[in-house]
């Protein structure tokens, strides 16, 4: 099963996302993450992504979409995956529909949209905290979901760190994005059938009504 998490920044496309992932056995593949490493790496795939990322633009869909192929035609994801922050527009979201209808056409393939209000996201950005070490990238918030000591991950004991797109301009800029471009990505899903949206106003109350749709879906 493929399940494209869909919504603004900051909806909890990544937290919820990497509970599903360990709940399900199925890898958990950030767009994101895979962009920031490439950029520490200093890869020409990374150079490419970066300056778009700084001003809280979309990297252009041709570079989105070639690194995703090649990362979904990898082994370890032949029965699925969780996709947090691909696909983001329709173009992509046809591209990645289709690709996955031809490689791995036993796998079903649904979306789930996480839908927060823009205030809420806000403060919740500026609050976001992120574990350093990137094989780990477990996520906490100051004020919602704070880690025991402060400043150091609960989980691996690494330091953690604030993105550089964290700050109130830039997630500004990326809700701006988000809302130009979700219209159509959501009217894509609603089209085929695969849409899921819920509210997300506590954690374990979202994880529990995504699981017990994807439990009728299977
Ligand atoms: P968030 O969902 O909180 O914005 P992400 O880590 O998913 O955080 O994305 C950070 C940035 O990476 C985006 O603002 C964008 O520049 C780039 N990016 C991630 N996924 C995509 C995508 N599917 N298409 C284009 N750009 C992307
Ligand atoms: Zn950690």
């Amino acid at each position: 099963m493929y399940i494209v998490m869909l919504g603004a920044p900051g909806t909890g496309k990544g937290t919820i996302g990497k509970i599903l992932s360990q709940d399900m056995n199925l890898k958990h593949l950030s767009t994101g993450d895979i962009f920031r490493e490439q950029i520490s790496n200093q890869t020409e795939l990374g150079k490419k992504a970066e300056g778009y990322m700084k001003q809280g633009l979309l990297v252009p869909d041709d570079v989105t979409m070639g690194m995703i192929k090649a990362r979904l035609s990898e082994d370890d994801v032949a029965d699925g995956a969780i996709l947090d922050g691909f696909a983001r527009t329709a173009v992509q979201a046809k591209a990645l529909s289709e690709f996955l209808t031809e490689k791995r056409p036993n796998q079903s393939q649904i979306a789930i949209e996480l839908n927060v209000p823009d205030d809420v996201i806000v403060k919740r950005l500026a609050g976001r905290l992120t574990c350093s070490n990137k094989s780990c990238g477990a996520i906490y918030n100051l004020e919602t979901r704070p880690p025991k000591e402060k400043g150091i991950c609960d989980i691996c004991g690494s330091k953690l760190v604030k993105r550089d797109d964290d700050n109130e301009e830039t997630v500004r800029k990326r809700l701006v994005v988000y809302h130009q471009n979700s219209q159509e990505l959501l009217d894509f899903y609603k089209g085929n059938n695969t849409l899921y949206s819920v509210c997300p106003k506590n954690l374990d109350e979202a994880v529990n009504n995504i699981k017990e749709h994807l439990k009728g879906s299977n």
